[in-house]
């Protein structure tokens, strides 16, 4: 944690004056609170990651290895020559300036730097004095930059002050996804053991456990187990909740943080209280006990190892098809790039509606479902019974979590199921939802308590439009559809706009739904009074 939170008075006071200093400049600053702590050894080791070492980036001496330049120059020249977006990336940038003021972390910091355009130039300027014929020949010219110790200092800097949220993406009128050069920066800054531990260390637990949490078998059939429990004691019914039962017809696929964080657990007690109702034919799996994937935020080679298992273990236990959770970056990982990089899952069916006949043509490739588009899809054919009023005691928004919306188009179904569930809902400002949401200012990674600053500046903008719908139509619930999400929104929203709480989508459709058997309901899932159940003094 920063030594001093900054009040939000003071931290809204965002100077856009650009500064003095040329941008070419590559200095900069590490205070408390605005970095990421680097990466534990023991973790990189685990992962076989080169030059695994003890360092932070406040340390004057970052132990680069002594041929650092000829690592990153290959480096760069191998994902030039693999990866054709990049080098288009590099190449075709007009400086029109549409992305500039698009980035939350340049509207949160007011640093140029953050402008998309020149995080993206930070690379793009090594890239023209090294592999361009003009960059070579014209240098600072040609807008060409040498690779220094300062230049990699300030890659680090400034790529862990992305979200990689393709926000900025949207209105680059040439398809410019500055989310992807950040993505490179990343990996050419592992060649050189400068990883960050909230990346490092949840992806070693990966491959130790089956999860970012590092929660072993035995303690996820706990977890299961005592929601099991929970729900039972507040719904009145005991729901099956099948772990790692071969020849189900489904492989239910949950992040991490819906069986162990707070507001996740409630959304998860909806999944289970809802499959139940319609007896759905499903199984969890301890190996594949995380679909979240922060191997997308470190390089596509980890991406893809631990995104490997989903489909390893559908296999394994035999299922016909998949159904993801709530969850942002798994869903990043496996709409775009899954079915090429570890796909095709042709021992696999493209996933049907047990319960409606729905072909989900949308997933015939990936043969993996959204739960929200399952949802909306049982609401449509009136497979459940809901009861809004149940959460009455609610004035709800939704955030567009930034890769559910932008990455897979998933920006429909949640809102029919909001409207189903929940008799007051409404929308944030236009411009900050559907493809245009505002991202929560701590996904890829850069969620920590030490980075505490720099996520209040980021995340600004979404709060901004939160606190519009707060002062328009108290609202005071935020649903999201993203395990970062819950688990970074509630500080954010608590620093900006105190009296509006986050859940999941879930929740709301748990609270919601009406089960055949079950016992006069008071209390909802967080066990808080049901609307008209609340407790007088005088009682
Ligand atoms: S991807 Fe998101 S965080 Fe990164 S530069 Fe673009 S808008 Fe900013
Ligand atoms: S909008 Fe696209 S072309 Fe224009 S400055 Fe930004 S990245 Fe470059």
């Amino acid at each position: 944690m920063a030594d001093k939170v900054i009040p939000p008075e003071e931290l809204a006071k965002v100077d856009y004056n650009p500064g003095s200093r040329d941008w070419m400049d590559p200095t900069v600053e590490f205070r408390r609170g605005i970095y990421n702590y680097g990466a534990v050894p023991a973790s990189t080791a685990y992962l076989g990651q080169p030059f695994s070492k003890k360092w932070q980036p406040i340390d004057d001496d970052w132990q680069l290895p002594d041929n650092w330049e000829e690592i990153i120059r290959n480096g760069f020249k191998e994902r030039l020559d693999k990866y054709r977006s990049l080098k288009v990336f590099m190449d075709i940038c007009v400086r029109c300036g549409a992305c500039a003021d698009k980035c939350h972390f340049y509207i949160g910091s007011g640093d140029p730097k953050n402008m998309p355009v020149l995080r993206a130039e930070l690379m793009r300027s090594i890239y023209r004095n090294d592999f361009t014929t003009v960059g070579k020949i014209f240098g600072k010219l040609a807008g060409g930059r040498k690779l220094t110790k300062d230049v990699i200092k300030e890659w680090f800097s400034y790529f862990y002050q992305c979200t990689e949220c393709r926000r900025c993406s949207v209105f680059c009128p040439y398809g410019i996804d500055t989310a992807e050069i950040t993505m490179m920066g990343r990996e050419l800054l592992n060649l050189l053991g400068l990883d960050i531990d909230w990346i490092s260390t949840p992806a070693a637990n990966c491959f130790r456990t089956g999860n970012h949490l590092g929660i072993q078998p035995h303690g996820f059939k706990d977890s299961v187990d005592f929601a099991v429990d929970d729900l039972e004691e507040i719904v009145g019914v005991r729901v099956d909740a099948p772990v790692n039962k071969k020849g189900a017809e489904i492989l239910f696929v949950v992040p991490s943080a819906d069986y162990f964080g707070d507001p996740h657990y409630f959304g998860f007690l909806g999944y289970m209280s809802l499959f139940h109702e319609i007896g759905l034919d499903y199984t969890f799996s301890t190996f594949a006990s995380e679909g979240g994937n922060f191997g997308l935020f470190h390089s596509s080679d980890m991406m893809k190892r631990l995104n490997s298992k989903i489909y390893m273990e559908a296999k394994r236990l035999g299922v016909k098809w998949i159904i993801g959770a709530e969850c942002g970056h798994m869903w990043r990982v496996l709409h775009q790039y899954m079915d090429t990089m570890n796909g095709p899952a042709d021992f696999l069916e493209a996933p049907v509606s047990p319960i409606t006949g729905t072909r989900f043509e949308n997933a015939s490739s990936t043969k993996m479902v959204h739960i929200a588009e399952f949802t909306a899809d049982l609401i449509k054919h009136k497979k459940i019974k809901l009861d809004k009023s149940r959460n009455d005691n609610v004035r709800a928004t939704f955030h567009d979590s930034c890769n559910p919306a932008r990455a897979m188009g998933l920006l429909d179904e949640p809102r029919y199921v909001m409207n189903a569930v929940c008799n007051n809902f409404f929308e944030m400002p236009d411009n900050t939802i559907r493809e245009q949401t505002f991202c929560c200012g701590s996904g890829s990674g850069v969620g920590t308590d030490e980075n505490f600053e720099m996520r209040m500046r980021g995340g600004l903008p979404r709060a901004n439009a939160v606190k519009y719908v707060q002062e328009k139509h108290d609202v005071n619930m935020l649903a999201c559809i993203c395990a970062i999400d819950k688990a970074t929104l509630p500080p954010l929203l608590e620093y900006w706009v105190p009296g509006v709480e986050v859940c999941a989508l879930h929740e709301l459709v748990g609270n919601a739904l009406v089960m055949k058997d079950e016992k006069k309901r008071t209390t909802d899932l967080r066990q808080e009074p049901l609307p008209g159940m609340e407790v007088t003094e005088d009682e």
